[in-house]
């Protein structure tokens, strides 16, 4: 990246500081606001579907983590420009999350349209792997607390997951093939890759695992 557009980058970063958890391992234990529930998207892009939740849902806090700056930078902006008050921002792996939240601190994990990372040597990074599944639970309270929620359009991502979650002992509710064609009433937004292969008339598939 060019110097120039570093320099721009971290003056738009900036500019959302106040939504912007920069020392996010000091916040573990302290992210919950009057016991309001706390709900995390991760790999949240460019931030429709947490902005969307987070207007739609004002009684609820939202936090959204996301590996690539030039990508968090666009969602922050959208929930600056919404004026929205019950969501902040994380930038990092999510391989990091027992380090920035306590068990129990969350309610509800979102991941939407998650890299399908379909070669066999590289399933162990994909965002509902085993051990990803593990660090959920531990970080949601352990069994019987919180629920993963999951759209994807990739059908061999979703299979494997589905498989993941019965291995790793999670239940699975209101599993779809095609979300937006059963008209299955959700709470939830849609995503920027959701509204893309809807308009592709591409199937969306989604599931609520929980233990
Ligand atoms: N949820 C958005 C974006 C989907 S693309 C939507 O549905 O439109 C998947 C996103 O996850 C990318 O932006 C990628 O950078 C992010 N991501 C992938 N692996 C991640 C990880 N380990 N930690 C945090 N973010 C990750």
């Amino acid at each position: 990246m060019r110097p120039r557009t570093k320099k721009h980058l971290e003056e738009r970063i900036a500019r959302c500081n106040h939504i912007h958890i920069t020392d996010p391992c000091s916040m573990k234990g302290h992210w919950r606001i009057d016991g309001r529930p706390l709900h995390l998207e991760i790999g949240c892009g460019k931030g429709a579907f947490i902005c969307g939740m987070a207007a739609k849902h004002p009684e609820t806090d939202f936090v959204a983590v996301e590996i690539v700056r030039n990508v968090i930078v666009m969602a922050m902006e959208k929930a600056v420009a919404a004026e929205l008050t019950n969501v902040r921002f994380i930038s990092c792996d999510a391989r990091k999350l027992e380090e920035i939240f306590e068990p129990g601190e969350l309610s509800g994990i979102f991941l939407n349209f998650s890299d399908p990372w379909p070669k066999t040597r590289q399933h162990k990074r994909r965002l509902t792997y085993p051990s990803f599944l593990k660090i959920y639970e531990n970080i949601m309270g352990g069994a019987g607390k919180g629920e993963i929620h999951q759209k994807t359009d990739n059908r061999d991502l979703f299979d494997a997951s589905l498989e993941y979650y019965r291995e790793s002992g999670w239940s699975l509710r209101n599993v779809t093939f095609d979300l937006h064609g059963d008209s299955i009433e959700t709470d939830s937004a849609v995503t920027e890759y959701e509204q893309r292969f809807m308009d592709m008339g591409q199937p969306i598939y989604r599931a609520e695992a929980f233990k």
